[in-house]
């Protein structure tokens, strides 16, 4: 069987809703495929998203999807000091704990308003070529084997991205840029749940301890550990659950799901399109590299990716002639600060928990009324600037 479209999205997260949002509502034919039955589940992610972008990517909020709307953030040195952002008493916008599987629903929704059509328990299997070009996905649908063909494939495939891949697009990754995470939903645990809360140190080489709340008596609670200082496979699961156990209000939680998962903590890459293929999202190597965090970005992209595919149909021309628009665009917007993160990344892995405790005790001491890492760098700037020497110029 065959299916003809402009544009084949592959992958129905935030990254590839949204390039199908923006581009349907322009004009573009566009079929959205998901290998998964369920949009937004099972839930990979600590669910934690700032406020301030929703608006810029036309994202209406739906208190469906928002779990907990917190105060700030707290820090927590190794040694157990404890900083509190409190975002809200200072009037900023500040976070929210999402629920994915209501959120993303919410932006595959949007894009089906906008025309696109969506296939369920659809996998893309390879791309298929045409004097050289690529000219569409082959998937199974429902155990059927299908083809779509199309002027342009959309990688929105997450984190494994094969659709880079098969594109020759080089997204491979170095080990130091992978954490490696393991996350429980824990209930039945004493907390602060008015926080996200964020634990430095050796309770996760190379990356942080999370507990995002979810209602009062559960939390995401999970970690991302640098994939060069793991040495056996079961590593994150055994930090996790020495933190929980070392943890007095989480030790008596109780596992309602687990997940693992990686994430990208990479510079951002040269290229992200080929003609007739955009990479987007996780996919595109989008997420921040020191908060692991890469919902906003996915969106962002994808907003840009579906205006690009909205211009490419007009003129007729999906090759890189319209994608340099798209590379343009979200590399303006986000590449400076992956760059800078990305090398704040780079430094903050190799300080030992002592340096690590000082830094937090000097940002407590200097203050930080709105939480962003480019703020809290500027007092690492100020206080210790032989750490941030290498990028100064970017903070
Ligand atoms: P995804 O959300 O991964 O979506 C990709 C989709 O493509 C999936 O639905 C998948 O099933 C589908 N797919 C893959 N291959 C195929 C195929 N061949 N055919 C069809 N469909 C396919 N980010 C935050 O902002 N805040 C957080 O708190 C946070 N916590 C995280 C915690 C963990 C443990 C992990 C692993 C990640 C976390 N992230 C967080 C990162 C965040 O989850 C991702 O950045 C975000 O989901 C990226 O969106 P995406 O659309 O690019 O990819």
């Amino acid at each position: 069987r065959q299916i003809k479209c402009d544009v084949v999205v592959v992958g129905a997260g935030p990254a590839g809703s949204m390039t199908a949002k923006w581009a349907a509502k322009n004009g573009v034919d566009v079929v959205l495929i998901e290998k998964r039955q369920e949009i937004g589940s099972p839930v990979r992610c600590g669910e934690g998203i700032s406020k301030a972008w929703l608006d810029e990517v036309g994202i209406e909020v739906d208190p469906k999807w928002i779990a907990r709307d917190v105060r700030g953030a707290k820090f927590v040195s190794p040694t157990g000091f404890t900083y509190f952002i409190d975002e809200k008493n200072a009037g900023n916008e500040v976070g929210w704990v999402v629920d994915r599987v209501f959120f993303d629903k919410a932006l595959a929704k949007d894009a089906a308003k906008a025309g696109a059509k969506i296939l369920l328990k659809t996998a893309a299997t390879g791309l298929i070529w045409k004097d050289g070009k690529v000219a569409g996905v082959k998937a199974i649908s429902n155990g059927e084997e299908i083809e779509i063909l199309a002027d342009a494939v959309v990688g929105a495939d997450g984190y494994e991205s094969q659709i880079g891949r098969w594109a020759g697009i080089d997204t491979s990754l170095k080990p130091n840029d992978i954490l490696t995470c393991y996350q429980y939903r824990l209930t039945n645990i004493k907390y602060d749940s008015d926080y996200c809360e964020f634990v430095l140190g050796s309770a996760a080489p190379g990356g942080y301890v999370w507990v995002f709340p979810k209602t009062d008596d559960t939390a995401n609670v999970g970690l991302g550990v640098l994939t060069t200082l793991i040495k056996n496979p079961g590593d994150p699961k055994m930090y996790l659950d020495k933190f929980i156990a070392e943890t007095p209000g989480l030790k008596d939680g109780q596992p309602l799901e687990c997940v693992a998962g990686a994430v990208s903590v990479c510079a951002p890459l040269d290229s992200v399109c080929i003609d007739h293929v955009i990479l987007v999202g996780d996919a595109a190597r989008q997420i921040d590299p020191i908060t692991g965090g890469g919902i906003s970005n996915s969106c962002i992209a994808g907003m840009f990716a579906g205006k690009a595919l909205a211009k490419a149909k007009e003129t007729g021309d999906y090759t890189m002639n319209t994608f340099q628009e798209y590379e343009a665009n979200w590399r303006d917007r986000l590449e400076n600060k992956l760059w800078r993160n990305w090398m704040a990344k780079e430094k903050l892995v190799t300080l030992d928990d002592a340096t690590l405790d000082s830094l937090v005790k000097t940002i407590s001491e200097v203050g930080v009324k709105k939480l962003s890492v480019r703020n809290l760098l500027a007092v690492v700037k100020e206080k210790h600037p032989d750490l941030v020497k290498e990028f100064e110029d970017l903070i």
